[in-house]
């Protein structure tokens, strides 16, 4: 005969409530776990735990159900072992830093690179005791004359945020490899789905799962991902150290979205290649930025390793066209808004001015760069649209 229970306070009733989940009950959603604490049965549980074992429930900054779903998901989707999530995409980058450079160290930083990269690494150098140098981003396998013996981190992207240049990947990370350099390869371009960095010598693969993985414009996070267990448990511990970690309500997003991404980026793709190629046909734009398209830088290395573009891509107005008139062309767009960041379904416009982007390469377009980002609107709507804000440039 089981003890009969006390009758407990109300207090400790609400507090205490036993649930059980309806045994049998199956779904496909991921089901959101939170936690601070993580209860252990016995002491001999906690004192046996390892900060080393992912799957291994310690408290809840670290991991949950929830989100060591959504890693080991991004980790089988690049062709990884394991993933490390981040609460943005750039959080995903500056743990690569504090987790692999430390004072003395040297690391190599592509010109084009995402902006907020450039200023880690610009900051990193002023008050850190690193040196961060910035290379060609197409300069191949001219990188092994700039790999000092201290050297110890050089970072990718592909193509590079906003300028577009696509990168001899594989010559990169071979003149690492043959000198013990770890590379980091931003690849939130193309999602995982249309670059598989892992096959061409990198070591670490960033994702701002801000971007498509979330799909909605509505969540923040990043995502580390690894082949190599030993580099993870260096990201590992220095997340740890940095007091970090995801919320399962905003995995539980992205694991809602993750299924349909891959649709969803082969239809950006369609739709932003049909418009650049337009784009392209049009006097007012100089040059269509967009790797599958032959006047991008790299274009050839596009053509090599990936197998497709998604929905981001820049053009550079004829140089007759003021900053201000590019303003007003932006301004008078309808269906696309301005803003920050992209990967949900509504296109977005962005005017940059590339001559506060670039130390050790020139930008030699003259002209104003826009970066496009094509949403799911129809595309003859989108074209509609460019076309009616292109002809207030007329002059
Ligand atoms: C958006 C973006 C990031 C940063 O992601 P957040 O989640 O916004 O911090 C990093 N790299 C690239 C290429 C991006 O487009």
């Amino acid at each position: 005969m089981t003890q009969s229970k006390p009758k407990r306070g109300l207090q400790t009733r609400i507090v205490r409530a036993e649930d059980k989940l309806t045994p049998g009950f199956e779904s496909f959603a991921v089901p959101v776990a939170r936690a601070s604490t993580v209860v252990f049965p016995d002491l001999a549980t906690m004192r046996e735990l390892d900060w080393r074992n992912d799957a291994q429930w310690r408290y809840g900054l670290h991991a949950t159900p929830t989100s060591l779903t959504l890693a080991q998901r991004l980790a089988a989707l690049e062709g990884g072992n394991q993933a490390l999530l981040q609460p943005s995409g750039l959080s995903a980058i500056s743990n690569v830093y504090f987790g692999l450079v430390k004072a003395g160290d040297d690391v190599l930083i592509p010109d084009n690179v995402y902006s907020p990269n450039r200023d880690h690494g610009e900051w990193l150098a002023k008050d850190f005791g690193i040196t961060a140098r910035f290379y060609d981003p197409m300069i191949g396998a001219g990188i092994a004359d700039l790999i000092q013996p201290n050297t110890r981190l050089i970072w990718l992207e592909a193509p590079g945020s906003v300028t577009m240049e696509v990168p001899d990947v594989q010559a990169i990370t071979a003149a690492a490899r043959a000198r013990n350099v770890i590379t980091a390869i931003d690849n939130t371009w193309s999602a995982g789905l249309t670059f598989r960095p892992f096959e061409h010598g990198v070591d670490i693969s960033v994702q701002a799962l801000t971007k498509y993985q979330s799909g909605g414009g509505d969540v923040l996070m990043g995502a580390t991902i690894t082949v190599d267990p030993e580099l993870h448990l260096k990201l590992k511990a220095a997340r740890m150290r940095m007091g970090v970690g995801v919320s399962s309500d905003d995995c539980s997003l992205i694991l809602r979205s993750l299924p349909s991404m891959k649709v969803r980026f082969e239809q950006h793709d369609r739709s932003a290649l049909a418009l650049a190629q337009w784009l392209k046909t049009r006097p007012e734009i100089a040059t269509v930025l967009h790797p599958a398209l032959p006047d991008c830088p790299g274009h050839e290395f596009y053509k090599r390793d990936f197998t497709g573009a998604g929905g981001l891509f820049s053009v550079v107005f004829d140089a007759r066209y003021s900053p201000a008139q590019v303003d007003t062309f932006c301004e008078a767009l309808e269906l696309f808004s301005i803003g920050w960041s992209w990967g949900g379904a509504h296109s977005l416009v962005m005017p940059y001015d590339m001559a506060s982007m670039r130390s050790d390469t020139q930008w030699a377009n003259r002209g104003t760069l826009v970066r496009f980002y094509i949403g799911l609107e129809e595309e003859t709507d989108l074209q509609a649209d460019l076309e009616h804000s292109l002809s207030t440039l007329a002059a």
